[in-house]
């Protein structure tokens, strides 16, 4: 069993409770630390309790605070091997194609609005401890649930679906706009084969990195794009 609380910063991040310790599942952009710490300590967080950051790819808006969190509660940093080069130099185009097989138009003005936020030369550059490959379990951690590699937004991107058919997808699909769609790909192949993959896994809810919750039915009944 585990409690979940979302913890919304423009980004989300989901904060996992297991029986014994916290995970955090993606930290958000710096300029809202001060109100991500605020929210962790309330729920209990606290210096060695925080065992793991989820990074569910390397995008900048879901990792800008993940070396401070580390510091500050002493958790280790998780992650896919082919974003990590993302996060080693704050560069998003780091293993992504020149130009993107589809950029939502709504995509390019959240990117103007986040660019504001966003200053590459700011980010707080870092190594993840623990990298993840398909399937990994994170039982170990007390949490019943998997991670699974979904490429398209990155290479390196990945989701964390849990026993009871949560599934936290990162940019995979975005729920920002009224209903699920994905609004920036990568690498539409990857992304196709994704979907095809998660098609195949008792998933029931999805948990975005933008936007509400949203049943699984919905996304997948839906024509996609
Ligand atoms: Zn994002």
């Amino acid at each position: 069993m585990y409690e979940l609380k979302t913890i919304n910063l423009g980004v989300n991040c989901y904060l996992i409770k297991t029986n014994s310790f916290f995970i955090l599942i993606d930290t958000g952009f710096s300029n809202k630390r001060v109100e991500l710490i605020k929210e962790l300590e309330k729920a209990g967080c606290k210096y060695g309790n925080l065992k793991l950051i989820i990074l569910t790819h390397g995008d900048t808006d879901h990792t800008d605070n993940a070396a401070y969190i580390r510091g500050r509660f002493g958790a280790k940093i998780a992650m896919h091997k082919d974003d990590v080069g993302i996060v080693e130099t704050g560069n998003m185009q780091y293993n992504r194609k020149e130009k993107p097989d589809k950029i939502a138009f709504i995509f390019k003005i959240l990117t103007v609005i986040f660019s504001s936020f966003i200053k590459p030369d700011k980010f707080e550059k870092f190594s993840p401890d623990i990298l993840f490959e398909d399937g990994f379990d994170l039982s170990e951690y007390g949490f019943d649930a998997k991670i699974i590699h979904i490429p398209g937004h990155s290479k390196g991107s990945i989701g964390v679906l849990t026993n009871d058919g949560n599934f936290f997808c990162g940019d995979l699909v975005y729920s920002a706009f009224g209903k699920p769609s994905s609004v920036f790909i990568d690498n539409l192949v990857d992304y196709n084969n994704s979907i095809d993959k998660i098609k195949k896994l008792d998933i029931k809810i999805f948990y975005p990195g933008h936007g509400k919750e949203f049943l699984a039915e919905k996304f997948f009944n839906n024509k996609i794009n």
